[in-house]
């Protein structure tokens, strides 16, 4: 298929699901943080998801966190200490200290996560409660107090930053713990740097799913959506300081072989 039908199918695609009251859910479809995507649904997640505070991981998997410290973590920047705060079973941001990463390197994983945004909330849209899951530093899982707050749907919580928004929105309100579940297959190059395979993802925000298999375009990025460069094979897991004291507590890993 030559580009003008390539392109004029993907117009008459986005017209049939416009008309269809569908959303496209292709991210080239719609310009990178597009006000006008239409918003997920909202769905009360109920008691699903969340372990408790001191539960047991599986066997198989790395602990991360457990509550008590951050030796398993570094600051992003220098890879020196990270300098977040912990206390009461949680890490906190400390605003201004930099993202931090995790001293190991992982590819293609199982990750669960807890987090919770500031209560009461303070600011609105991207400015409120803003954190990030980095899986190998660069495809972000958007940590956001979506709780009754609006922002581009590719930008909440349970969003692939500005490719793809969450299913539905399955948040907490700020303050209560949420977990994300993810799973997550790294991008495979060739030699010669070609790209072989994309990133996939798989998100359960408080058990409820959110992101099915999804293909990332390459790295997120805010008002960019940047092509696939090549990189290791694992590389470390990343939080993001967005200048809010988001908290996270229990959080590991379980590697997972070639499927
Ligand atoms: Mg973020």
């Amino acid at each position: 298929m030559n580009n003008w039908w390539a392109r004029r199918s993907l117009a008459l695609a986005a017209v049939l699901c416009a008309t269809r009251g569908v959303a496209s859910e292709d991210p080239g479809d719609w310009a990178i943080h597009d006000e006008k995507r239409p918003q997920p649904r909202v769905v009360d997640p109920g008691s699903a998801g969340t372990a408790q505070s001191g539960g047991r991981a599986p066997a198989d998997a790395i602990v991360l966190f457990d509550g008590t410290d951050l030796s398993q973590w570094r600051t992003q920047k220098d890879g020196g200490a990270a300098r977040w705060r912990v206390e009461g079973g949680y890490m906190e941001v400390a605003p201004g200290s930099g993202d931090i990463q995790t001293a190991a390197s992982f590819g293609d994983c199982q990750l669960h996560i807890e987090w919770a945004a500031p209560s009461p909330p303070i600011g609105a849209g991207q400015d409120r409660g803003n954190s990030g899951v980095f899986l190998m530093r660069q495809y972000e899982v958007q940590v956001l107090d979506s709780y009754q707050s609006a922002t581009y749907p590719d930008g909440q919580a349970g969003a692939l930053y500005g490719q793809y928004p969450p299913l539905v929105n399955a948040s907490r309100p700020p303050g209560e713990w949420q977990s994300y579940d993810i799973v997550f297959r790294a991008p495979r190059f060739a030699p010669d740097g070609r790209l072989q395979r994309p990133a996939r993802l798989t998100v359960l925000h408080n058990g409820v799913l959110v992101q099915d298999a999804r293909e990332l375009l390459g790295p997120t990025a805010h008002k960019a959506r940047p092509a696939y460069t090549p990189h290791a094979a694992k590389l470390p897991l990343g939080l993001q300081d967005h200048d809010h004291p988001v908290r996270f507590r229990n959080i590991w890993v379980r590697e997972l072989d070639e499927p």
